[in-house]
């Protein structure tokens, strides 16, 4: 009854509808569930998801769950994740996307689950990153570990000239760095971001992950705005 109350106080609404959860759902509605917009891209190799990184870098396999579509459902989700500190909605996508992609051979054969680090600064002031809750949900349900803290970002500057200072969001560059290569030596390892855009962070990260012998990159993303 308590319960109830509040929920009339306080309705909790869908993070992407905005209508009034009932008590048996969580984060998303059962309508919105069944009406996510899947890609299903990890049911086919050949994908845009994977064609992206054609002729740029190795993937073994390359897939995002829904369709992101600017002002649509999915972005309203993200906005949610990423600034409504909603983490416990990025562990929900997570595990119903590994769910799928345990069915898919090409995915259910990972060693282990790399999140794309934020950089520190950025994690600290939103308190966690994206990419990691939604690696924990895949974690979880398709039991494989998650490795943290082994790929790092670190933003690399350029000399500052008077120009530079000008342009500097120009000059920043993002590096990506393995720590201790020899975890990653001949795994398969499953490379998360929150949204696939140009694939360039994913390309980079991909790189630094290959540099340990033997290692094997997929990649696994929220949703794909290509
Ligand atoms: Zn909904």
């Amino acid at each position: 009854m308590l319960r109830d109350l509040l929920g009339l106080l306080y309705p909790r609404t869908c993070c992407s509808c905005d209508k009034a959860l009932i008590r048996s759902e969580n984060y998303i509605c059962t309508y919105c569930r069944y009406h996510l917009p899947r890609t299903n891209y990890h049911l086919h190799a050949e994908n845009p998801i994977h064609k992206l990184f054609w002729g740029r870098v190795p993937v073994d396999a390359a897939a995002a769950y829904l369709f992101f579509k600017k002002g649509g459902r999915v972005q309203h989700l993200l906005h949610s994740l990423k600034y409504g500190g909603m983490k416990e909605l990025g562990e929900l996508l997570g595990q119903l996307y590994g769910k799928e992609l345990k069915a898919s051979p090409e995915f259910s054969s990972i060693d282990c689950i790399v999140p794309v680090p934020l950089h520190p600064s950025k994690e600290k002031r939103r308190g966690f990153n994206q990419s990691q809750v939604f690696s924990e949900g895949l974690s979880n349900s398709m039991e494989k570990p998650l490795v943290l803290q082994n790929l790092n970002r670190t933003t690399q500057t350029s000399t500052q000239t008077r120009k530079a200072r000008f342009a500097r969001w120009q000059n920043v560059k993002e590096v990506f760095a393995v720590q201790d290569p020899s975890a990653f030596e001949n795994k398969k390892v499953l490379l998360v971001d929150d949204v696939v855009t140009t694939g360039a962070t994913l390309e980079a990260c991909t790189r630094a992950l290959r540099s340990s012998s033997g290692c094997g990159v997929s990649i696994a993303t929220i949703a794909a705005a290509l």
